[in-house]
C-alpha cells in the first residue's frame, strides 16, 4: 500500500551536490562561482523596500524580464523567467511530455533531466555520447522525442556541441530541442541565434553560475512567443520572488563584473587542467567552470573520499562511464593549488 503514484514510489529522487557548511571547506563540487556577485547586487539588497515584500511579486517577473530583453536585444515575449533554470526544465517537461511523449537525452548528462522524466512518468530515452562527447546526431533525430535536452557546455564533461550540429538537429526534429546553456558565460559561443531561427528551440540560461547567484534561484528561457506562451500556462503564478527579481536586474546591469570573473575562471581552468595532466589525469576540454578528469588509476571514488577527509569536496558520480572520474569546479587559484597539492599527496 502506498499513497504515491507508481512512478514516484519507484524513483529515488535527485541527489544534489553536498552543501556542507564550514569556512575551512574547499567546496568545488557544485560548480558555484568562487567569486562574489556584483557590488550592485549587494547594494540592491541593502536598499530593499519592505513594500516590495508585502505585495505579491510581478507574475512574469516583469522588471527582470525587461532587463533580459534589453541585454539580449529581444522582445520580452521571447522570454520566460524561472525560479532557477531547474524550474523551467520542470515546466518544459510538464508542458510537453507524458507517458506517451518521451524525453530523449544524449548520455551521460545533467542528472535532473531523468528525475523530471520520472516525476512526469515520461519515458526517458538514453543515447550514449562516444568517449569524446561527440553528439550522436542521427540517433537523436531517429528517436524524435517530444523533448530533447542537450546541455552545451555539457555537464559533466564541459565539452560543447558545435553550433552547426545543433542547427542541423533543430532543423530535423519535429519536436522541442532544449539547449541548456547554464555554463555559457565560460564558453566561446552561444546558441541564442538558433532560438530565433527555429520555432522548436528553447535556450535556457541561469544566473547561478556566471553571475555568482546560485543562492537566489533565477534563470530564464528564450524561445519564440508561441512556445513561451505555452510554457507560461504551466508555471506557478508567482514563480519568481520579488527579491530575486530585483537582484537579477542589478546583476544584469554589471556585465563587466560577470565577464571579469569569467575571464579569471577561464585562465584558472587552463592552469588547473595542465596541473591535473601533470598528475596523469585525463582532462576533457572544458568550456565550463569545471573539469571532468579521469584519474590515472581509475580510483576516483577513493580520491573523492580522501579529498573529503582533507576538507576538499569534489563531485563523484557512481554511474557507468563516470565512476573513474571526478568533476572538479574551478575555484580560486589558491583553492585549485590546494586541490592539486592534496591530490599529489594522496597519489604518492
Ligand atoms: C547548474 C545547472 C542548472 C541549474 O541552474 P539553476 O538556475 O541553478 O536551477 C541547469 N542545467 C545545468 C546543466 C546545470 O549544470
Amino acid at each position: 500500500m502506498t499513497y504515491f503514484r507508481h512512478n514516484i514510489e519507484q524513483m529515488s529522487g535527485y541527489v544534489p551536490g553536498e552543501q556542507l557548511i564550514g569556512t575551512n571547506i574547499i567546496k568545488i563540487n557544485s560548480n558555484e562561482n568562487p567569486y562574489p556577485p556584483s557590488p550592485l547586487v549587494l547594494a540592491a539588497l541593502r536598499n530593499l523596500d519592505g513594500e516590495l515584500l508585502r505585495r505579491y511579486p510581478e507574475p512574469m517577473a516583469g522588471r527582470f524580464r525587461t532587463a533580459v530583453s534589453a541585454a539580449l536585444d529581444l522582445p520580452s515575449d521571447w522570454i520566460i523567467v524561472g525560479n532557477g533554470s531547474d524550474e523551467l526544465l520542470g515546466v518544459i517537461t510538464r508542458a510537453c511530455t507524458s507517458p506517451q511523449r518521451q524525453i530523449v537525452c544524449p548520455m551521460p548528462t545533467y542528472v535532473l533531466y531523468r528525475t523530471l522524466a520520472q516525476i512526469q512518468d515520461a519515458e526517458f530515452v538514453e543515447i550514449p555520447y562516444d568517449d569524446n562527447y561527440n553528439l550522436p546526431l542521427e540517433e537523436i533525430i531517429a528517436a524524435n522525442g517530444a523533448v530533447t535536452f542537450i546541455a552545451s557546455p555539457h555537464s559533466p564533461s564541459g565539452t560543447v556541441v558545435p553550433l552547426d550540429l545543433l542547427d542541423k538537429l533543430a532543423a530535423q526534429l519535429q519536436s522541442i530541442l532544449v539547449i541548456d546553456e547554464a555554463y555559457v558565460d565560460f564558453a566561446a559561443e552561444d546558441a541564442l541565434e538558433l532560438a530565433k531561427k527555429h520555432d522548436n528551440v528553447i535556450v535556457l540560461r541561469t544566473l547561478s553560475k556566471g553571475y555568482s547567484l546560485a543562492g537566489i534561484r533565477l534563470g530564464f528561457a528564450v524561445a519564440n512567443p508561441g512556445l513561451i506562451a505555452g510554457l507560461m500556462k504551466v508555471k506557478d503564478s508567482y514563480n519568481v520572488d520579488a527579491i530575486a527579481c530585483i537582484v537579477g536586474v542589478a546583476a544584469l546591469q554589471d556585465q563587466a563584473h560577470k565577464n571579469a570573473n569569467a575571464e579569471k575562471i577561464k585562465t584558472s581552468r587552463a592552469t588547473l587542467a595542465s596541473e591535473l595532466q601533470k598528475l596523469n589525469f585525463d582532462v576533457c576540454p572544458s568550456q565550463a567552470n569545471f573539469l571532468l578528469a579521469r584519474s590515472p588509476h581509475g580510483n576516483a571514488e577513493y580520491l573523492y573520499h580522501s579529498l573529503k577527509t582533507r576538507g576538499i569536496l569534489v563531485r563523484y558520480f557512481p554511474q557507468p562511464r563516470l565512476e573513474d572520474k571526478l568533476r572538479i569546479t574551478v575555484g580560486t587559484d589558491e583553492q585549485n593549488a590546494q586541490l592539486v597539492k592534496a591530490l599529489a599527496e594522496i597519489m604518492g
